[in-house]
């Protein structure tokens, strides 16, 4: 795309793009002045109906990108009973909710039946909407196919198909089911297709389902916010050492805590977490994937409404969730891909407020950490160079799944803590460390610092030999991954980025 396009692109307003005045009316009561690039680039041809590929991640505003001009095209027809209209799939349940809040607030102005097809929730509701007959599906892959299977809908009368999060569809074994739905829905549909990477798999999905789209791409935040507070902080790599240091920076921050996210790699970590600090009674709630729709949907709640001071999610459960400003973020683990930290710590120092990111660091944690580094072009600076802080002491929490081979409980810092569980009647083991526990934990710790220095020594030198500046190599190879088709024309349509600049909307108070 030329720089006249993109300068083109950005001057654009909503009542620009085409869309209908009762949607523009809504977006205007949403209180936004100006589109963002995904909105620009893919409005228009998606009133024209021309099939869309936008290569853009959650926070770019990309759900309203698809919405708003699905709301002006449904303005014409009617929906009939079993026949939806339009069907828009979302990995997960919780996106898909979000998708009909979007609805919701963009087609306040239109009469529109919206149905919600999502697992943990009665058939039976669903069924009776589908009955009745729906302008929009929103559906997750399994509880969809499980409705056709049924036999209580048809899906001739689509279209519009909305793929939306492809990639964590792929993540999550979604793509069997997704071809399956594909060829389920007329070809002459109008299909477009959100992701916010384009691995080889998903490539191959949209030369498969879409015909001649047009190409948007959002260039993916490798910048953080200057008013987040980054610190890393050494810990032992056991999770009871992280548990520990992770309990001991929450204690530390005090009244500065308002809430927080504290993120996990993976599932099983999100509920050991979250059970352990339950247990020392820390105000805490959990999103993971395995709950109920219910209680998934009573967690958020609870936490944005300020009921719950902490929430410890995985990046699957929190992606794409409208979760108002946190004061702080914590990664309980450092998060295998780069773009995730930039995205875990984007929750917080929204709307020109400060924020506080803290990230336990473990010995085998340092090529992620420099990764990080490497995409956003900064050192993150380490909170506490005082290892004596940190020493690790286990918990009672752990001890029932001691065995043989399992670490001792070692006397450290935490002294009051143990006494505190004692006031609460707790049995408690304790085994005093020996001096040779204590060095070897040190050594582990003390070698993260070397092991860096030597791996951005590495990087410098690099970076020096190609004449580039930190992060210009992992940008480009990042846009690479993303383009393997540069040379289709049909997927050269427009291309439009942010560039290194934080978009000015991402810092917009979010109204929840
Ligand atoms: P999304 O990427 O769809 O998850 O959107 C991220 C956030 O941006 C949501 O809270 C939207 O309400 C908000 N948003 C979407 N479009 C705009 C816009 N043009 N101006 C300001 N905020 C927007």
């Amino acid at each position: 795309m030329s720089a006249d396009t993109t300068t083109a692109q950005e001057a654009l307003t909503f009542a620009d793009l085409g869309l209908s005045p009762k949607v523009l009316s809504a977006v205007t009561d949403a209180g936004y002045t100006k589109p963002t690039p995904i909105q620009a680039g893919a409005i228009p041809h998606s009133l024209q109906g021309k099939d869309v590929l936008g290569i853009a991640q959650t926070g770019t505003g990309k759900t309203a990108a698809f919405v708003l001009p699905m709301i002006t095209r449904l303005e014409k027809g009617r929906a009939r009973a079993r026949m939806p209209r339009t069907l828009i799939l979302e990995p997960t349940r919780e996106l898909a909710a979000q998708v009909e809040e979007n609805f919701v607030k963009y087609g306040k102005n239109n009469r529109l039946t919206v149905a919600l097809l999502i697992g943990g929730v009665s058939f039976d509701e669903q069924e009776k909407k589908l009955e009745r007959g729906a302008d929009v599906l929103i559906a997750t892959p399994g509880r969809l196919l499980d409705h056709f299977e049924r036999g209580k809908l048809l899906l001739t009368g689509v279209e519009i198909l909305v793929i939306d999060e492809a990639d964590r569809m792929l993540d999550m074994g979604f793509i069997p089911d997704i071809e399956r739905i594909c060829k389920l829905i007329p070809f002459t549909r109008q299909t477009l297709f959100f992701s916010a990477t384009m691995p080889p798999e998903i490539t191959k999905l949209t030369e498969q389902f879409l015909h001649a789209p047009a190409r948007i791409e959002v260039a993916r935040a490798a910048t953080t916010n200057s008013s987040i507070t980054q610190r890393l902080v050494k810990s032992g790599s056991k999770p009871w050492d992280k548990r520990e240091t992770l309990r001991n920076l929450i204690r530390s921050e005090g009244d500065a805590l308002k809430n927080a996210i504290i993120f996990c790699n993976r599932k099983i970590e999100v509920s050991d977490l979250f059970k352990s600090l339950q247990k020392h009674e820390f105000d805490v709630g959990a999103l993971h994937g395995d709950m109920d729709q219910r209680a998934r949907m009573a967690m958020l709640d609870n936490f944005r409404s300020g009921r719950l001071k902490l929430l410890v999610a995985s990046d699957v459960a929190a992606r794409g969730l409208d979760i108002p400003d946190v004061s702080h973020v914590f990664n309980f683990d450092v998060p295998i891909h780069a773009e995730d930290y930039v995205h875990r710590i984007g929750r917080t120092g929204r709307a020109g407020r400060s924020g506080k990111s803290f990230t336990v660091v473990t010995r085998g944690d340092t090529k992620h950490l420099d990764a990080i580094e490497k995409l956003t072009g900064q050192t993150i600076e380490w909170h506490d160079g005082d290892l004596s802080t940190l020493a690790p002491v286990t918990e009672e929490d752990d001890a029932p799944r001691r065995g043989r081979g399992a670490p001792k409980r070692v006397r450290g810092k935490a002294d009051g803590e143990r006494k505190r569980d004692h006031k609460r009647g707790r049995k408690e083991e304790v085994v005093e460390a020996k001096p040779a526990d204590v060095q070897e934990f040190r050594a582990e710790v003390a070698d993260i610092a070397e092991e860096r220095r030597t791996r951005k020594d590495a990087i410098k030198s690099d970076n020096a030999s190609r004449g580039a500046r930190p992060g210009n190599a992992s940008n480009q190879s990042r846009r690479d991954d993303r383009r393997p088709n540069r040379s289709n024309d049909d997927l050269n349509d427009g291309t439009v980025g942010f560039g290194d600049d934080m978009p000015a909307f991402m810092k917009i108070e979010v109204k929840v």
